[in-house]
């Protein structure tokens, strides 16, 4: 479509769309970048956080596995393994297993006490089946030196809990090492340490063993928030692949979260700090949508404006349309009707005004066409007219004369001719003057003109003479019509002289013959009947007649 109206609609909804859309993304994209910077920095406080404390904590299992590595019924029942006798040893044993027993119950956090030789073989353990912990092959000859060891944190499934296995070597009052104790800790507890309920910011934070398992999170396991059970391993892969930097991902129940893994060479787990997405970019999503829709209501705003303007121009030019297409088939009458001031106004005035002057020259166009019209009629009657007489002057009367020949010629219709002359006229001319004159040549072809039938033709021949021409007629027709004119003419009153003047008039009939080949030949055959008339004394009716006798 390539309307006007089409054009304004497009121009109007791009012009709004692209500046606003283009501002509005540019701003958004900044706004996220920014969102997304300030959770990095919030969630990487928070695992720092959590990393510190669990930091804390494994000193602080350390510290009270070394102070239970120096009580003495360990190093005695270590020192008397080699010497003693088998049933001191068993003794010994048990004694040993009933106190780790009893420690196990006075510490909270401990799940297993186990003490080694330096061979690595279970001496006493508070439980019957302790969990397998395996110690570096040269344990005992760094031992003394380098002291406690902390094996891997990871999820137990016998205790259903996350546990710490803190090694520390037994050592005899001259520091030899004699064995180890190994102290399996319950990590249940440090749940509670892994935030700070008032300062930490929002988010959780989940502890994943080396093997990729969670162990621990913020969360309470059974609230509706936890999603640490949740998290696939492809997901905990991915965010230790991008270790420290801020990723979106789902939970299996498919709920959207933003976090990122934190490790270190300090702490031997991985922490995922995360917050739920929709925490983080709620107000974001809210803006964005609320952006949206106050773009789309300003763009119908936009294109019904533009709707309306296009209306206004697009009808406006319609009727402009209209009316030309008017004026273009020569319809003037056209009158355009506008309430509009703009440019659109002034168009439909001007056109009104070109209109009207069409109109008037339309008018004056017309008038002189019909007053050419009559001037030519004029004209073209004069031409055909004696000025005197108002009959047919001698043009004319050639031209009727050829026409009837042709006719006679082709269809054999006969018609008869009258050569009529005024008897004497030069002594009237002499005796009343050449005014009366005229007024006699006046008065006789009005006379001729009355005494004709209207298909007859009365034409002024020259001077005082006078042809009529009959169709359809033959010689003795001529001759009753030659008659009545005669009679007719006897006496004309004469106005300028206020008197009756006696006239008499000669005149040759003839009727059309096969020997007038010509006008010449036919008019010379009736000016014979004239001269006859003339000379057999005046005031008569000459006729030649037919060979035929028809
Ligand atoms: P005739 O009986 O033999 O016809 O005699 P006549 O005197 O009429 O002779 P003729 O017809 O030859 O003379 C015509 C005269 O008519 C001659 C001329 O002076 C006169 N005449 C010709 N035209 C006009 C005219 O327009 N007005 C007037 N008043 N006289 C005319
Ligand atoms: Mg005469």
């Amino acid at each position: 479509m390539k309307s006007i109206r089409y054009k304004i609609i497009v121009f109007a909804i791009l012009s709004t769309l692209i500046p606003s859309f283009g501002f509005g993304v540019l701003s958004f994209q900044q706004n996220e970048t920014m969102i997304g910077e300030n959770v990095t920095r919030e969630l990487r406080a928070l695992a720092n956080y959590a990393s510190r404390e669990l930091d804390f904590w494994i000193k602080d299992q350390i510290l009270t596995v070394r102070e239970l590595a120096t009580t003495k019924i360990l190093i005695d029942a270590l020192s008397l393994e080699n010497r003693a006798s088998r049933n001191k040893q068993k003794n010994q044993k048990d004694a040993l297993s009933l106190y780790l027993k009893s420690v196990q119950k006075r510490l909270d956090t401990v799940l297993e006490l186990t003490v080694i030789d330096i061979e690595g073989k279970s001496i006493a353990s508070n439980v019957d089946a302790p969990i397998p912990i395996m110690l570096d092959a040269n344990w005992a000859e760094t031992a003394s030196s380098h002291g406690e060891v902390v094996i891997q944190p990871q999820w137990n499934t016998h205790y259903a809990t996350p546990i710490l296995g803190i090694s520390v070597p037994i050592l005899s009052e001259d520091d030899f090492a004699l064995g180890a104790l190994i102290v399996t800790f319950d990590m249940h507890e440090l749940q509670s340490y892994l935030k700070d309920k008032t300062q930490s910011p929002l988010g959780d934070v989940l502890l994943i063993d080396r093997n990729g398992k969670t162990m621990l999170t913020s969360s309470d396991r059974n609230s509706e928030d936890d999603f640490s059970a949740n998290l696939d391993d492809g997901v905990i892969e991915r965010l230790l692949e991008r270790s420290g930097e801020y990723t979106i991902f789902s939970d299996s129940r498919q709920r959207q979260l933003v976090g990122l893994a934190y490790t270190t060479a300090r702490i031997p787990v991985a922490i995922i700090a995360s917050r739920s997405y929709q925490s983080v970019y709620e107000a974001w999503e809210y803006q964005r949508t609320l952006f949206v829709w106050l773009v789309g209501l300003v763009l119908l705003f936009v294109a019904a404006i533009a709707v309306r303007m296009s209306h206004t121009i697009v009808s406006s030019l319609q009727k402009l349309i209209d009316a030309t297409q008017k004026i273009v088939k020569g319809e003037l009458d056209v009158v355009l009707t506008t309430v509009q001031h703009d440019e659109i106004g002034r168009l439909m005035q001007m056109f009104n005004q070109m209109a009207d002057q069409l109109r008037q020259n339309q008018i004056q166009i017309e008038t002189a066409n019909a007053e050419m019209q009559q001037k030519n009629q004029q004209l073209e009657r004069l031409s055909v007219t004696d000025s005197l007489t108002g009959l047919y002057n001698r043009n004319k009367l050639n031209s009727i004369i050829s026409d009837q020949l042709a006719r006679y010629e082709r269809n054999a219709r006969t018609f008869s001719i009258l050569m009529i002359d005024i008897d004497h006229f030069k002594v009237l001319n002499d005796n009343f003057g050449h005014v009366a004159g005229d007024e006699i040549i006046v008065s006789v072809a009005k006379k001729i003109s009355q005494s004709i039938r209207s298909i007859d033709y009365a034409a002024r021949y020259g001077g005082d003479e006078f042809i009529v021409i009959l169709p359809e007629s033959v010689v003795d027709d001529a001759i009753r019509t030659a008659e009545r004119i005669r009679i007719q003419v006897s006496s004309v009153h004469c106005s300028t002289l206020n008197k009756t003047i006696e006239v008499t008039l000669s005149i040759g009939v003839i009727q059309s013959e096969p020997e007038d080949v010509s006008l010449t030949a036919l008019l010379s055959r009736v000016d014979g009947a004239l001269y006859e008339a003339k000379r057999s004394g005046r005031n008569k009716v000459f006729s030649i007649r037919p060979r035929s006798g028809s």
